[in-house]
C-alpha cells in the first residue's frame, strides 16, 4: 500500500492547463508541461489499496491501479511501467484521453475526490519515455502464421501489437495516408499531440508490424485477396458512418459532418496544408452536438479565430452531482466543462434544429432552432420558442450509427452483423466467417479508446487460439461486456 494516511493528508490536485489566452494561439497540448511530476507522489499516496479494488471493475482493461499507484508513490517508475504496461498497450493515450471510469468507481470517490488515477497513468508512461524504458519487445520465436489487421485505431494497432509479440507475422492495414485512425485524424492535436502515435508507431515496427497506408480493403484488394493471403484477419475498421441531420436546407454550403471538419484541422498539424480548406476563421460556427466529438469541434473553432461559436444538445443540461439512478461506482452523466468549454463559447441545452437559411449563393447564414422537452416519453418542440442563431459554419457531431458498408468490406466477407447494425461475433471476438474476427468501434459501435484497446487485446487472443490452438495472450473483456460504465 502507498501511504496509509495519503487521502487524510492530501487533497486532489489535477494536471495544470496553461492559460486560455495563451493556449488558443497554439494547438500544443493545453497542459503545463511538466507540471504533474511534482505532485503525482503525493496524488498516487492517496490511494487505499482496496481489498475489493472497484477501479479495477471501472476500467475495461482491467488495469492494475493499486499496484502502479504503490510504485508511483514510491518513485519506482520502472516498476510503475511494467505494471502499467501489464494490461495496456498504450497508456499514453488513455492516460491523456480516457474519460476514466476508473476515476469514478474508485472507492475514495464515495465521500471524498477520487484518486488522480489518469494523472498518475500519463505521468508513469511520459516517464517511461523519458528514461528509455519503453523498448521493443521482439518475439523470440515465429510462428510462420500471418495476420491481416483492417484499419490502425487504437484497437487495431492493440491487436496487432499482441499478435507480433506472439510471433505472428502481422500486417496493418489503413485506408488513410497516416496511421491512428481517430487517435489521428478525429482527435484533435490539443488533446493529444500525434507524436505520441508516431513513438509507438516506431516502436510496433521494430517489434515487426508491417503498415500499409493508402490501402482500403474492399476496393483496392478484396476480401478473397486478404483471405488468401492471410492466416487471420481482423477487422479494426471503426464505426466511421456519421448519423446526419436530415432537415430543410442541410444540402447548403457550410454544414459538413464533424469528420469532415476535424481530419483538415490536423492534417494543418501535419504540415498538409498552411490552412484549413474548412475554416472557422471570422465565422459564426454552431456545433450540433454535445459530446466529446463536437468539444473538439469546439476548440478546433477556437483556434481557427471563430467570431463566435454555439454548441446546440438536444438532451436537457445534465446535473453536476451523481443522480439517485446513477450511483457510485457507475459512469454518471454530468454536466462536463472540458477544455474547449473553458476557452469560451455559448452551449444552448434542449436545442432541436428544425431548418437551416442560407443566401443568395447557397451559403448557410442561420440555423433555426426550437426549446424542446419531453412529452409521454418523446421530445416535443416547445411552442413559441423557435429562433434562429447566426451560422456560417455548422459541424454536426451526433455519432455515429456503424461500420462502413460502402466499401463492400461486410458483403465481401459475407459478415453477418448483430440487433445494433455492428458486425457480430463469438465469444472469441470471431466473426461467422472462421478465421475472421473483429474489435473496436466496428463490433462494438461507437465507444472509447480503453475499450477499442481492450477488444484489440481480447480479439487477439481469439485469432491466436485460432492460429495455434491455445494462447497465452489475456482477453480482458468478453463482447457483450458493457461493465459499470461507460
Ligand atoms: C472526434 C472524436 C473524438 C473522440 N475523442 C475521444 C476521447 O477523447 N476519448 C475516448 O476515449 N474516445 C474518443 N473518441 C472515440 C474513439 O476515438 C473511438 O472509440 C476509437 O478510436 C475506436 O477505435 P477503433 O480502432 O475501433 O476505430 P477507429 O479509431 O475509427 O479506426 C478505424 C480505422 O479503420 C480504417 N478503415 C476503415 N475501413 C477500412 C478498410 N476497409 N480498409 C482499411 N482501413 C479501413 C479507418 O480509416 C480508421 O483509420 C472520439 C471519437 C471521435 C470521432
Ligand atoms: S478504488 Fe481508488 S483507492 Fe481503491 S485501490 Fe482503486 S484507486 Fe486506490
Amino acid at each position: 500500500m502507498a501511504d496509509p494516511k495519503g487521502f487524510l493528508n492530501h487533497g486532489r490536485e489535477v494536471a495544470k492547463t496553461r492559460p486560455v489566452g495563451e493556449r488558443v494561439k497554439d494547438w500544443n497540448e493545453v497542459y503545463v508541461p511538466g507540471s504533474l511530476l511534482p505532485i503525482i507522489s503525493k496524488q498516487a499516496s492517496r490511494c487505499m489499496d482496496c481489498g475489493i479494488p472497484f477501479c479495477h471493475n471501472g476500467c475495461p482493461l482491467g488495469n492494475l491501479i493499486p499496484e502502479w499507484n504503490d510504485y508511483a508513490y514510491r518513485e519506482d517508475w520502472s516498476a510503475a511501467s511494467e505494471r502499467l504496461h501489464a494490461t495496456n498497450n498504450f497508456p499514453e493515450f488513455t492516460g491523456r484521453l480516457c474519460p476514466a471510469p476508473c476515476e469514478s468507481a474508485c472507492v475514495l470517490g464515495i465521500n471524498q475526490p477520487p484518486v488522480t488515477i489518469k494523472n498518475v497513468e500519463v505521468s508513469i508512461i511520459d516517464k517511461a519515455w523519458d528514461s528509455g524504458d519503453v523498448k521493443p519487445q521482439i518475439p523470440e520465436r515465429l510462428s510462420g502464421k500471418t495476420v491481416a489487421v483492417i484499419g490502425s485505431g487504437p484497437a487495431g494497432l492493440a491487436a496487432a501489437q499482441q499478435l507480433t509479440r506472439a510471433g505472428h507475422t502481422v500486417a496493418v492495414y489503413e485506408r488513410a495516408d497516416r496511421i491512428g485512425g481517430l487517435l489521428r485524424y478525429g482527435i484533435p492535436e490539443f488533446k493529444m499531440e500525434k507524436r505520441h502515435i508516431n513513438r509507438r508507431i516506431e516502436q510496433m515496427r521494430a517489434e515487426g508490424t508491417k503498415f500499409r497506408t493508402g490501402v482500403e480493403i474492399g476496393r483496392d484488394i478484396d476480401a478473397a485477396k486478404l483471405r488468401q493471403r492471410y492466416d487471420a484477419v481482423v477487422i479494426a475498421a471503426g464505426a466511421t458512418t456519421a448519423r446526419d441531420l436530415p432537415v430543410p436546407g442541410r444540402e447548403l454550403k457550410g454544414i459538413y459532418q464533424a469528420m469532415e471538419y476535424l481530419p483538415l484541422a490536423n492534417k494543418v498539424q501535419e504540415g498538409d496544408y498552411v490552412t484549413s480548406p474548412i475554416s472557422a476563421e471570422g465565422k459564426h460556427v454552431v456545433v450540433i452536438g454535445g459530446g466529446d466529438t463536437g468539444a473538439d469541434c469546439v476548440g478546433t473553432a477556437h483556434r481557427q479565430g471563430a467570431a463566435s461559436v454555439t454548441q446546440l444538445e438536444i438532451m436537457p443540461r445534465p446535473g453536476e452531482e451523481r443522480n439517485a439512478n446513477q450511483p457510485w461506482p457507475t459512469f454518471p452523466m454530468l454536466y462536463k466543462v472540458t477544455s474547449a468549454h473553458e476557452e469560451g463559447g455559448e452551449r444552448i441545452y434542449s436545442a432541436g434544429t428544425t431548418h437551416f437559411e442560407g443566401d443568395e449563393d447557397g451559403n448557410v447564414q442561420w440555423l433555426h432552432l426550437n426549446e424542446v422537452e419531453f412529452v409521454d416519453g418523446k421530445l416535443t418542440a416547445k411552442p413559441g420558442t423557435e429562433r434562429k442563431i447566426p451560422a456560417q459554419l455548422v459541424t454536426l457531431a451526433m455519432g455515429f450509427t456503424g461500420t462502413d458498408q460502402e466499401n463492400g468490406l461486410v458483403e465481401q466477407f459475407g459478415l453477418e452483423l448483430d440487433a445494433r447494425g455492428n458486425i457480430a461475433r463469438d465469444a472469441d471476438f470471431q466473426t461467422n466467417v472462421p478465421g475472421v474476427f473483429v474489435a473496436g468501434d466496428a463490433g462494438r459501435g461507437q465507444s472509447l479508446i480503453v475499450w477499442a484497446i481492450a477488444e484489440g487485446r481480447s480479439a487477439a487472443r481469439g485469432a491466436d487460439r485460432f492460429l495455434t490452438g491455445t494462447s497465452d495472450l489475456p482477453a480482458p473483456i468478453r463482447p457483450t461486456d458493457r461493465a459499470l460504465t461507460v
